[in-house]
């Protein structure tokens, strides 16, 4: 018997299985919580505290990965509350990344010169508790209705800058195919967006919503990258691997932002067996983010030399592949930026003295000439 059927005995496996049942009954209260797992008395005090700071809800799969007894769990531990989450620390922001003064209309994000985030639901599968964008998935704002995705849509006609849309939310995979469709089709129609990505967690939360109707769909609309957002490889189950492949199988590409997490995947052990997981799954990771400044997460955040610390455990000493890019998104709007170990021991007029992943000292000579321009650049990009 699987461990879902013993956690959820006599549900059907046609439900287990039915991305829409999965959502319907999704555990949003200690009382449900407590069938699948023993409740310690700090995660009931968290329940109770978050009530009106953040919503609760976990889909019956991502609840049946849950270690019952244990309650530093990974998959507990993103996805029921403590109580230090109902504290917003020094620092915090209700908005951590400034997102509100870059939305030129209600659904869209638009902070960088040539990429815009399209916003077309408020609500997830899972309420992760280190949600960074808890504002609009807590379910306090209007819901993004047909109307502001068109005034959207609108706004992306009119900006030509615009080649990379990021279609998220909330997690886009609630919506139902027909839906999905025209949101993507109407980003797809517009002829200076050259890439779309879809960024959801449907993967890791509720991976039967992701069915050979979608991977077409999403085929359909390339080149489209799905970007999703797996944190432990506790969640990188038979279900997890079939949604990937899928995907990966029907051509769209399939990347994994991470957001590191203290005592959850806090250390170069989880983080090195997650990515060569998915990389086995051709998932690709892409960034690891340091926790971002969002209200009540100051007890899932690290110290920013923790990020780093993993990442100098990991190059040269696996596939670069396996390794994501470090990035620290600025609080108030600054956008990412990324870290990384330094290596650089000294520079001298001759060159760079550098520190190799083992040790020892290596000296980079500079070449015999500085000028870098690229006379050809006039020949393939005429008129500038
Ligand atoms: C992260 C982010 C992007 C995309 O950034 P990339 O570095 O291109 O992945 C775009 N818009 C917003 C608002 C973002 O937060
Ligand atoms: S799936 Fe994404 S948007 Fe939804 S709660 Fe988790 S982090 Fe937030």
């Amino acid at each position: 018997m699987a461990t879902w059927q013993q956690r959820f005995p006599g549900v059907a496996e046609a439900d287990w299985r039915d991305w829409r049942w999965q959502q319907r009954h999704a555990l949003r209260s200690a009382e449900a919580l407590s069938r699948v797992v023993e409740l310690t008395a700090e995660e009931r005090a968290g329940i109770a505290a978050t009530a009106d700071v953040f919503r609760l809800g976990v889909t019956p799969y991502y609840a049946s990965l849950m270690d019952p007894h244990h309650p530093f769990c990974p998959v507990r531990m993103q996805a029921i509350p403590l109580p230090g989450e109902a504290v917003s620390g020094p620092g915090e922001l209700r908005d951590p990344l400034g997102e509100d003064r870059n939305r030129p209309v209600r659904a869209l994000v638009h902070k960088y010169p040539d990429r815009a985030l399209l916003l077309v639901t408020d609500t997830c599968p899972v309420y992760c508790r280190h949600c960074t964008r808890r504002r609009i998935t807590g379910g306090t704002e209007d819901a993004f209705d047909r109307g502001a995705i068109e005034e959207a849509l609108d706004y992306l006609r009119r900006r030509p800058e615009v080649r990379d849309v990021i279609v998220s939310g909330g997690d886009p995979l609630v919506l139902a195919d027909d839906r999905l469709a025209w949101v993507l089709e109407g980003v797809r129609a517009i002829p200076h967006v050259q890439i779309l990505r879809l960024a959801t967690r449907g993967p890791v939360t509720c991976p039967m919503r992701v069915d050979a109707a979608l991977a077409r769909l999403l085929r359909s609309v390339k080149p489209l990258f799905v970007v999703t957002h797996f944190n432990h490889a506790k969640e990188c189950t038979g279900e997890a691997q079939a949604a990937c492949e899928l995907l990966v199988d029907h051509g769209v590409p399939v990347e994994n932002q991470t957001v590191l997490l203290r005592r959850v995947n806090s250390s170069a052990r989880a983080i090195a067996d997650l990515n060569h997981r998915l990389l086995s799954w051709r998932v690709r990771p892409y960034y690891l983010h340091q926790g971002d400044l969002a209200q009540g997460t100051g007890h899932l955040r690290t110290p920013l030399s923790a990020g780093v610390a993993i990442l100098e455990q990991l190059r040269g000493h696996t596939s670069g592949l396996a390794i994501p890019h470090l990035a620290v998104d600025l609080p108030g709007g600054g956008g990412k930026v990324t870290l990384q170990p330094d290596y650089v021991l000294s520079r001298d007029p001759g060159g760079t003295w550098f520190r190799g992943f083992r040790g020892g000292r290596y000296h980079v000579p500079e070449p015999p000439e500085a000028g870098i321009d690229c006379p050809y650049d006039e020949v393939f990009y005429p008129g500038g």
